[in-house]
């Protein structure tokens, strides 16, 4: 009963300290994305550009 296709821990996704974006691989075979600057913003849901899901990122600052 979740709108997300599944739950990350931060430490689980891969960091680009390049363009500081975290990301993780969708099944649609691209890649979930969310940015250091929208984790500081207290945005917690990677999306995937090439399709609709979502994923909840589990993140302590
Ligand atoms: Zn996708």
């Amino acid at each position: 009963m979740s709108i997300y296709h599944d739950e990350v821990e931060i430490e689980d996704m891969e960091y680009d300290k390049d363009t500081e974006t975290f990301f993780y691989p969708c099944p649609c075979g691209d890649k979930f994305e969310i940015t250091m600057e929208d984790l500081e913003n207290g945005e917690e849901v990677a999306r995937c550009p090439s399709c609709s899901l979502l994923v909840k990122v589990i993140y302590d600052k």
